[in-house]
Formats: structure tokens, sequence, C-alpha cells
């Protein structure tokens, strides 16, 4: 009799609970759960796709009114290309989205060598996004006429910058790698168009936001405009530090924290 009870009563409970798993009941997000933060990607990995600058990181992005090659000399010199950016790379099955600078000594040379901010810039990503990416620095520059760019520098051996840093143009982003071994030493670099911080792929049939590295910089060099060598971002921050007294020419001196 109560075996017959308990029987009819787990049947009822599991109808009941089997109605409920089959309806809306189980599905309808309920009133606790309705500003819980939506959950990481599966694998816990951000990605970067959607990750947009915000608009006091943009507004940070400093003016940046000449551009300079990333590695050798100022000029470029002590470095070839060996991928052009656009060439077709049957094997990878894609045109190459940069170009990929060495030093002239070919093979791992170069291995260690500096790499520079192309111009002044704001670090936007810095880290390891995947073995074969290696070390990836990206910084943002604002050009005189008002465009957004980044700068990408690829299979570092080291990372020499934070996010969020300031970089005035030569200033070292990090050293020439070979992204985990996986390449003979060079820099992958790219310049992009737009704000929306995408590490991507080095290899694509599409041209999506990337442009001609070489002739990008090659077109804000102005460096006929500028008759000092130095950016004026190098040399505020290289004096940030000693500032103890602000001092106006002919006029007295206005504060002393000393
Ligand atoms: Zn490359």
């Amino acid at each position: 009799m109560l075996l017959g009870t308990l029987l009819a009563a787990a049947v009822m409970v599991g109808v009941v609970l089997w109605r409920v798993d089959d309806g809306i009941g189980t599905e309808r997000i309920g009133f606790q759960d309705a500003d819980v933060p939506l959950g990481m990607p599966a694998e816990g990995v951000v990605d970067f796709r959607f990750l947009f600058a915000d608009g006091w990181r943009e507004e940070v992005i400093p003016v940046a009114l000449r551009f300079d090659p990333p590695m050798g000399s100022e000029d470029a010199g002590l470095v070839y290309n060996a991928q052009k950016f656009w060439e077709m790379n049957e094997r990878r099955g894609g045109r190459h989205m940069g170009d990929d600078l060495n030093g002239i000594g070919g093979m791992n040379t170069d291995l260690g060598d500096p790499v520079f901010a192309v111009a002044d810039g704001l670090v936007l990503y810095a880290g390891e996004p995947s073995p074969g990416w290696g070390n990836l620095v990206i910084a943002g520059h604002r050009t005189s006429d008002g465009r957004v760019l980044h700068s990408m520098y690829g299979h570092l051996q080291r990372i020499d910058v934070a996010v969020g840093a300031l970089v005035p143009r030569g200033g070292k982003v990090g050293t020439v790698g070979t992204a985990n071994g996986h390449y003979p030493a060079h820099l992958h670099f790219e310049m992009r168009v737009g704000t929306g911080v995408d590490v991507g792929a080095g290899y694509s049939l599409h041209p999506l936001n990337r442009l001609d590295p070489t002739a990008t910089v090659e077109g804000l060099r102005n460096a006929e405009a500028e008759e000092i060598s130095a950016s004026p971002l190098a040399l505020m921050l290289a004096e940030a530090a000693d500032w103890t007294t602000l001092e106006i020419e002919g006029a007295e001196k206005l504060t002393e924290l000393e």
C-alpha cells in the first residue's frame, strides 16, 4: 500500500518534471538571470574581433605627424622585405596581409634586433594570441587628417611595452623573433585602418582592413617637414621623470615642487 502510494507519487512528480522540461518552463530566463553577464566563449579565450578601443582610449591615441619604418635604420636601410604585402602564398591559401622584414644578414642574424614603433602611438594590444603568431603588439595612431591607423608587429621574441602605454616614434616595442621557432627570425609588419583591435590571420583572400604597410609608412613620412629627428613625444617622455619645475621663457619660475 505504502509502496504503491510512493510509486504513484514518483510517477506524478516525474510527469510534472518531464512536462516542465518539455515545455517552456526550464527554457525561460528567470528574473534572477536577466542581468547575469554573458559567459566567456567555450575555450575561455576572448575573441578580439569584438574588442574595440573604447571612447576614452580612442581619444588618447596621439596624433602622429611623421611615420618611420619599424626595423633597421630610420630609412629602412639594413632591411629587406622577404614576402611583400598582397603576395599570393599558395601553401597558406591566401595573400600575405603584411610585409616580412628581415635583417640583410638573412636567417636568424636579426634575432633580437629592436623593433620600433612607426609613429607616436598608443599600445592597444601586447600579448601572444597564438603560438604561430608568437608575441605581438598593436599600436594605434591618429594621422594629421584624423584617421585612426593601427600598426601591428608580429613574431616578436620579446615585448617591451604594455597595453595602454604611449610609445614615441622610434620607441622600442620589442625585438625580432621566430614565433616560438616556427620561422627564421623576421618581423611580420602590418598597417590597418579602423578601430577594431583584431589580431586576425596573416593570410587572406580579402584585403579586409589591411593597407600596404611600406606604402602607407612612406606616404605618411613627412620627413622633410620636420627638422628634428626625435619625436616630440619621445622628448616629453624622456624628460617626464625630471619635471620638478615649470619654467616659461622670459617669465619667472611658476612652480617649484622641491
Ligand atoms: Zn608575414
